[in-house]
């Protein structure tokens, strides 16, 4: 065997295989700082599918498209470009080579998100997108989401489904907001509610637990309890190959 095949075999037996992890559940159960802290700690790309709906949702408004309005939602949902960057370490989208961070954590963009993801046609290319950057992995990827492990990543190495009581999801949630939002748990917890009612019932892919998920409860956990629980299940997936 020649040194540099002989190296590419080593290589092939130490590196591990490219892991696919999917990780769906509501808003506040602590999705993003789990998924992203798991990524890092694998080393592994991480991807936030809800900013993607978020972008999508911030181009609609910008360029006065009314997000009621389906037909006209799916007529034009073609035209952002829409691009994440992977790294953990610092997560990037940019919509038309703009940096979209900012604006799509906007209180106008989250009450419309639902409206606009709850389209066929926006589901259709943003789920593309999805399975593009995943293949593109070479390492393996965390992707978090709603529809993750029912739709866009089926075959995943390892789904898990994080829940929350309302209370701790909407604790987390206004302690993420600043300013005058942040004062008000009893808004921020109906809002939730209202969002996750109509990620949960809009007819396609709605946000649901895949019935070969591992659900964890984050309620009572601490972030750094949740990272560790993630990390062995994949560890232990890994080990099983
Ligand atoms: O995760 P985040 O709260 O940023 O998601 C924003 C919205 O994007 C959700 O409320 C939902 O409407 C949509 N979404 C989705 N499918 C995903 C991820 C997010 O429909 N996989």
């Amino acid at each position: 065997m020649s040194a540099s095949v002989e190296t590419a075999a080593n290589a092939a037996r130490t590196a591990p295989a490219a892991v696919i992890v999917a990780i769906d559940g509501p808003s506040g159960t602590g999705k993003s700082s789990t998924s992203k802290a798991v990524a890092a700690r694998l080393g592994l790309s991480y991807l936030d599918t809800g900013a993607q709906y978020r972008a999508m949702t911030w181009w609609m408004i910008s360029n006065g498209v009314d997000v009621r309005d389906g037909a006209a939602v799916a007529t034009a949902a073609t035209k952002p470009v829409i691009i994440s960057g992977t790294d953990p370490a610092a997560p990037t989208i940019t919509v038309d080579g703009v940096d979209a961070a900012g604006p799509i954590r906007t209180q106008e963009v989250t009450s419309q998100v639902s409206a606009v993801s709850a389209v066929p046609e926006v589901r259709t290319i943003v789920t593309e997108l999805q399975r593009s950057i995943a293949a593109a992995a070479e390492r393996g990827i965390v992707v978090e989401g709603r529809d993750i492990g029912t739709t866009v990543l089926p075959d995943a190495d390892l789904k898990i489904f994080l829940t929350a009581s309302p209370e701790a999801r909407a604790a987390r949630r206004s302690g993420e907001l600043t300013g005058r939002e942040a004062t008000d748990v009893a808004a921020t917890r109906e809002a939730l509610i209202k969002r996750d009612a109509a990620d949960s019932s809009r007819k396609t892919s709605p946000l649901a637990k895949a019935d070969d998920a591992v659900e964890v409860d984050t309620s009572d956990l601490t972030l750094e309890q949740v990272i560790e629980c993630v990390v062995t299940l994949v560890e232990e997936k890994r080990a099983a190959r």
